[in-house]
């Protein structure tokens, strides 16, 4: 019997070892959100296992995108749908559908434009940096980004006088939480694309809680990243009307082909978008105000400065927020080198270090993850023992 040879033996030990053993790789608690560095976000079992299959099968990829068109549609209430690489590819995709129209010779032309309408219009407090600039996204396509208003505000008059300009190909909104300056009416910026017969994208990436919403804003399509809260494979999707989707897919014969959605994310959306219609939304919402309350509880029975955040952005979620006096022990950025530096190390959000806060995020984290954190914050943030 194998388990008695010593290879069998062997291999039984190597296979009980984690991947992050196998491989080396530094074992982490992710508190720091749907971020891309540290692998976005955890696939239900469901979910893994739909992708494996599809890792060994072959698909008429056309049928799986008609598939998920299907699912999200009657998801989210949008006309049709269908995925790419990511949203920053969806971006570019977007943008090309809208210059191109899905013109087969102009698809096969960009990012050459010559002859199209090449500007696409965003408020400037719009243009984010999201680990890359998302102008980029919009050039990818072989388009010219062009900024109304200023980061501190942009007035609907300024966005008209941007639309009204020569070769306008979209506007393009972003609903985030790193968007900055006045918010904006998206409803409103979106009538005043239409009133110059220009389509408007929304970038919803991380709002796919709330695509409803920005879909009634009367929106051409929204983007959604597929493998954040939806905790999907790797994926772009775009919802939105029937006409655009298909200007969309056909980008897959022009600069598409870079950005392609493999079968295996497209299966892995189907099992996520049907798993998320499962879901018991008020039920989840209740456990997500549960745990935040929970662990800000024992951070305060602990002394430490801890409360519950809204999400900025209108997502149905809180976060935790730790707030150090840096006169009476680590400053915010020092308490966040010293979660990372243990085992296993803790990440967190870090854009309000100036400010002397953390951020927790603690959506994707199992309970014994949360308790850890607790442990690390209190073991970080007791004071010395003050000496005789
Ligand atoms: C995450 C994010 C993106 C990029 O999404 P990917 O699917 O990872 O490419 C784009 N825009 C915003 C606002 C984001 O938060």
């Amino acid at each position: 019997m194998a388990a008695f040879k010593g290879d069998g033996l062997k291999e039984g030990l190597e296979n009980a070892l984690t991947l992050h053993q196998r491989l080396g790789l530094t074992p982490l608690v992710n508190a720091a959100g749907t971020f891309t560095p540290l692998g976005v976000s955890r696939s239900s079992p469901v979910v893994a296992a739909a992708v494996a299959e599809a890792l060994q099968g072959f698909f008429v990829i056309d049928e799986l995108q008609a598939a998920v068109s299907r699912a999200a549609a009657q998801a989210t209430g949008a006309e049709a749908a269908a995925v790419t690489h990511c949203v920053a590819a969806g971006i570019a995709l977007a943008v090309a559908a809208a210059m191109t129209g899905g013109d087969p010779a102009k698809v096969r032309a960009l990012p050459d434009s010559s002859g199209m309408p090449d500007r696409v219009v965003l408020p400037a407090g719009h243009a984010v940096d999201y680990g890359h600039p998302l102008l980029t996204d919009i050039r990818l396509a072989g388009a010219t980004p062009v900024l109304a208003g200023s980061q501190q505000r942009c007035h609907l008059a300024q966005l008209d006088a941007a639309l009204a300009g020569p070769r306008t190909a979209a506007l393009l909104l972003v609903s985030s939480r790193l968007v900055v300056g006045e918010p904006l009416d998206l409803a409103a910026a979106v009538a005043a694309a239409h009133r110059r017969g220009v389509p408007a994208i929304i970038d919803g990436a991380a709002q796919d809680l709330r695509v409803e919403t920005l879909l009634a804003t009367g929106a051409d399509a929204v983007l959604l990243s597929a493998h954040k809260y939806l905790a999907a494979p790797t994926a772009g999707l775009l919802v939105g009307r029937a006409a655009f989707v298909a200007a969309f897919r056909a980008q897959d014969r022009g600069i598409g082909r870079a950005m392609k959605a493999s079968k295996e994310a497209l299966v892995g959306v189907l099992a996520a978008l049907s798993e998320r219609g499962r879901l018991d939304r008020a039920a989840w919402c209740r456990d997500q105000h549960e745990k935040v309350a929970r662990m800000t509880r024992h951070l305060r029975a602990a002394g430490i400065d801890a409360s519950a955040v809204p999400d900025p952005a209108g997502m149905p979620l809180e976060r935790v927020r730790v707030s150090v006096d840096a006169s009476k022990g680590p400053d915010a950025t020092a308490l966040a080198v010293q979660l990372k530096s243990g085992t296993p190390s803790i990440r967190v959000m870090e854009h309000e270090v100036v400010q002397g806060s953390l951020l927790f995020e603690l959506v994707p984290l199992a309970a014994a993850e949360c308790e850890l954190i607790v442990e690390r914050l209190v073991r970080a943030l007791r004071r010395p023992p003050v000496s005789n």
